[in-house]
């Protein structure tokens, strides 16, 4: 039954009011859906944990949490699992564990999200590819180019396989995913603090899984050094996880969100960032643990708003660099020039982009930098770049959260555009297609080498463009001008 609904998204940033609503059974069910309305938009949700205008339409949603079977199996590749396209990354890695003691390949900060929704984004963690590039196979509704009635049709080969594995919602509706899974293992951990960029990147090396944070107003680096081992689960595994579960996913966040409400908040934040939370780091407590509990936080646990940009490695110095010194200047008081931070090199000179945002924010939470190998798809964040000297380079993706409500959002989404541009203009950066988005379609064209291929694609199976809404328009719009850097100094 059709349901006329309203709902947002994870961030609350984003109100969906569809008309028509449906949570289908099974694929029949999904395909009389499309007949009845084969002259609207129709779009996907998983479980509305995008940020930005891609989960937008007025015409027809479809959440398929219904479709979530998980089957297993062996081929000639190797270990697969074909997965409903609705069926949770928590529910996957359960039901591999408990079946098969397998697991995913690949998981990121959390594992609310859906298959479906997590490779159409090309959702990642650190050190391997993202999820997309595990993908085998993508069973998708679309509608036959000449009778315009809704079938089912399989990409499993060539460039069509390398589209639908990161495709935005833009290909049809994805019923099912075949994808890559591996024997479960353990990940052994310990967090170290670092001054120079250079030294935690060496460190990749001994731990190729490691995650890290660039922590505002101190400006030093804080490792999440990890690597597969053959080694058994630590005893005091669960005390471990109880530390980072209370002192990083709970404490820090209601401190950091206390702070972001207080009187004096600028200071106060700068003021727990350099010297509170730090504190509470216990460095070189190597523990060992299975990946699924070890690779994940809760970091759901408290609504915010986040932009992911990605640079290639022989960029994040420079970039990250760059970072500091417009979050310096941003967080600066433009009268007093005060920071409160003894590295106070925040750029002076010709006025900026930046200008009228000086002393309006304060970044008040931990950066985190973390890599992605290049992945074989045509468009997720990760994909290859041909525009670049190595375009197989790994990917380092530099997330901002933030945890302001309402209002307090201004400056952040204000600065997010500006920061967006400059990072893609001077670094090539690419923006994570799931989170805050400040690209636009003449950006894209020239960040992603293989977009017309994918277009091209994408119209041999939507000619009618039954699965496009206006975001995605915009972005697949190579027309216009390419933004000019400011005239901020270099790093
Ligand atoms: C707290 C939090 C933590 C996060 N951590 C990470 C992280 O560690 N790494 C990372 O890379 N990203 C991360 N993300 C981003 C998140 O993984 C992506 O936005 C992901 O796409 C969300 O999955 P979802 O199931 O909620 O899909 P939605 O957000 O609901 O949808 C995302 C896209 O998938 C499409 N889609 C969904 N289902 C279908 C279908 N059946 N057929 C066709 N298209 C479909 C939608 O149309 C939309 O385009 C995080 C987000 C949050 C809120």
């Amino acid at each position: 039954m059709p349901k006329k609904t309203e709902f947002q998204n994870f961030g609350r940033n984003l109100d969906l009011k569809p008309r028509h609503f449906y949570t289908p059974e099974n694929e029949v069910e999904v395909l009389e859906i499309m007949e009845r309305h084969s002259d609207k938009v129709i779009r996907c949700v998983g479980r509305l944990h995008s940020w930005n205008n891609i989960l937008d339409c007025q015409q027809v949603i479809l959440d398929l949490r219904k479709l979530r079977e998980v089957r297993t199996g062996t081929d000639d590749a190797g270990n697969f699992a074909e997965v409903g396209a609705g069926c949770q990354i928590k529910q996957l890695i359960t039901e591999l564990g408990t079946s098969r003691q397998w697991t995913l390949p690949s998981l990121g900060f959390i594992t609310e999200q859906t298959i479906a929704g997590a490779v159409s984004t090309g959702t990642h963690g650190s050190g391997k590819h993202s999820l997309s590039h595990y993908v085998r196979s993508v069973r998708l509704a679309v509608y036959d180019p000449n009778s315009g009635r809704p079938v089912i049709t399989e990409l499993n080969s060539g460039d069509e396989l390398r589209a639908a594995r990161c495709s935005l919602g833009s290909l049809g509706i994805i019923l099912s995913v075949k994808i890559e899974v591996r024997g479960q293992y353990k990940v052994e951990e310990q967090f170290r603090q670092y001054k120079e960029i250079e030294d935690v990147l060496s460190a990749e090396q001994e731990f190729p899984l490691q995650q890290f944070y660039l922590v505002p107003w101190k400006w030093t680096f804080f490792a999440q050094q990890r690597r597969e081992t053959a080694g058994k689960s630590s005893r005091v595994a669960w005390l471990y996880h109880q530390y980072r579960y209370w002192v990083f996913d709970v404490l820090m966040h209601v401190l950091l969100l206390a702070l972001t409400r207080a009187p004096a908040a600028d200071a106060c934040t700068r003021m727990a960032l350099k010297r509170v939370i730090p504190a509470f780091v216990i460095q070189n407590w190597k523990v060992v643990s299975d990946s699924s509990t070890q690779l994940v936080m809760e970091h759901e646990l408290f609504r915010h708003i986040e932009l992911e940009l990605f640079v290639q490695r022989s960029k994040l110095a420079d970039a990250i660099a760059y970072l500091t010194q417009v979050l310096t200047k941003l967080g600066c008081n433009a009268t007093t020039g005060q920071t409160g931070n003894a590295k106070d090199d925040a750029p002076s000179g010709p006025t900026t982009a930046f200008d009228h945002l000086q002393g309006k924010y304060c970044h008040h939470y931990p950066i985190c930098i973390r890599r992605i190998l290049c992945d074989d798809t045509l468009i997720s964040m990760a994909c290859r770049n041909d525009n670049a000297s190595n375009p197989q380079e790994p990917w380092y993706s530099i997330t901002l959260t933030n945890l302001h409500r309402g209002k307090n959002r201004e400056p952040f989404l204000e600065m997010m555009p500006i920061l967006t541009t400059e990072l893609s203009t001077r670094f090539g950066a690419r923006t994570h297609w799931g989170k805050l988005f400040g690209m636009s379609g003449a950006q894209i064209n020239v960040l992603y080498p293989q977009l017309q291929k994918f277009l091209t694609i994408r119209q041999r199976l939507d000619p009618s463009e039954h699965f496009l809404n206006d975001w995605l328009r915009e972005c697949f719009n190579n027309h216009g001008n390419l933004p000019e850097p400011t005239r901020l100094p270099p790093a």
